[in-house]
């Protein structure tokens, strides 16, 4: 659900028309809608009942200052994969004791801030990564704690390159995991406290999830049985939403998979919901340019949303003051120099008129977060709309900060 509507003809984010944000801040922009942000964070926390959770938001997803503070606020914790995303979670006022650290590649130095800072836990991805980890709690005098991340290997149904099969970089296998929960028991710079996966992201199927938990729960089960007594079961994040007409399960639906197979665990339950809670609370809206053959140019592109391109992935196409007339077939396209530039491919839309304005739906995750200056474009603004009222979360990048650290 969100909150992006057409009224009278033209279209909406809650009580505010796009077409002033358009007029007033320029295109493209980002524009947020803040009902339907708490309304997702609510919406999780209501499925997940009274059971002993924690939800930290996947920062990756959308990293804007605005958003985190108010997910803190909210109560979220957060996932991290960076020393980047730690410093902004910390700078937006999130609890450091309600980070979790993923990624199969965190630095030395990356280690130490969040040790420092004196995060939950470190989802570590390998033996060496561990060895690292061991090596800066001895020297910071504290006892690191982490989960460890297995690969449940179980398929993800979901677009290859946002899976995370057996055959991807991610996780540990099962085996491995076992001696490493073992061996690592009289290191002194690590503490196990967890037991972490992640299969991957926009899921739409309950069955492999489910699958998933039922070998990792067994795991949890038969590591505490060895003695090893672990207090997180962290399940990550990856629940799908409707993009196109893909049916998702209910957020109920959901929470009843992820329980059903915990019952009678011992265990906090960690969640890590990013594009659930950000990808539909998003539009990213752009102006009509030109118009040729079966082309729409727009002001927008691959460099500001690269979802289509890099995952062929579908995104709604909305005329904000859709015109009466004939719809026919059209591409949508940006500026940038690359025929992969394309926001939506044979689009049937109403008649489009140089200077109209257009809505790329449901664009809140892995949108801004994953733009960049391609093309010496400078980043879009992004706007968040509370009520009738909206404030800019972040301005338009300006030219010159484009060369700002170069020689
Ligand atoms: C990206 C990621 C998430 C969030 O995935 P969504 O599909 O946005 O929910 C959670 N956990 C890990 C480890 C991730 O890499």
């Amino acid at each position: 659900m969100n909150h992006f509507s057409l009224e009278k003809g033209e279209l909406y984010a809650d009580g505010v028309p796009l077409e002033r944000i358009a007029q007033q801040v320029g295109t493209p922009t980002y524009v947020y809608a803040g009902a339907t942000l708490d309304r997702h964070v609510r919406v999780l926390h209501e499925a997940f009942g009274r059971e002993r959770r924690l939800i930290c938001y996947s920062v990756k997803a959308n990293s804007n200052l605005s958003l985190l503070e108010r997910f803190a606020k909210a109560g979220a914790g957060f996932d991290i994969v960076s020393g980047g995303e730690l410093q902004r979670v910390l700078k937006a006022g999130g609890s450091p004791q309600k980070v979790v650290f993923a990624g199969v590649g965190k630095t030395r130095d990356e280690m130490v801030a969040a040790l420092k800072a004196g995060i939950l836990m470190f989802n570590v991805e390998s033996a060496e990564e561990l060895k690292a980890l061991d090596a800066v709690g001895q020297e910071l005098g504290v006892r690191a704690p982490f989960a460890l991340r297995v690969n449940p290997d179980v398929v993800a149904q979901t677009h290859r390159h946002i899976s995370t099969s057996k055959a991807s970089k991610f996780g540990i296998d099962f085996k491995e995991a076992r001696a490493l929960y073992a061996e690592s028991k009289v290191w002194r710079g690590v503490k196990a406290v967890g037991l972490d996966f992640h299969i991957g992201s926009q899921l739409t199927k309950l069955a492999p999830v489910k699958h998933a938990l039922a070998k990792v729960a067994k795991l949890y089960r038969e590591l505490g049985a060895a003695g090893l007594h672990l207090t997180h079961l962290d399940v990550g994040g990856g629940i799908g939403i409707r993009y196109e007409n893909e049916s998702t399960p209910t957020l109920q639906q959901w929470a009843k998979a992820v329980l059903e197979p915990l019952k009678g665990l011992d265990a906090t339950l960690v969640l890590e919901p990013g594009r659930v809670i950000v990808g539909n609370a998003s539009v990213l809206l752009t102006r009509v340019l030109y118009r040729k053959k079966q082309f729409i140019i727009v002001d927008a592109g691959m460099n500001d949303l690269i979802r289509p391109a890099l995952y062929e992935a579908h995104h709604e196409i909305v005329p904000v003051r859709p015109r009466r007339g004939a719809k026919r077939a059209v591409d949508v396209v940006g500026p940038v120099c690359e025929s992969a530039d394309v926001l939506g491919k044979k689009r049937r839309l109403p008649p489009l008129e140089q200077g109209d304005l257009l809505a790329v739906m449901s664009a809140g995750a892995y949108g801004m977060s994953m733009s960049s200056n391609y093309n010496s474009r400078p980043r879009a603004a992004e706007v968040l709309v509370d009520g009738d009222g909206y404030r800019v979360i972040r301005e338009r990048e300006r030219i010159e900060e484009l060369w700002r650290n170069e020689v």
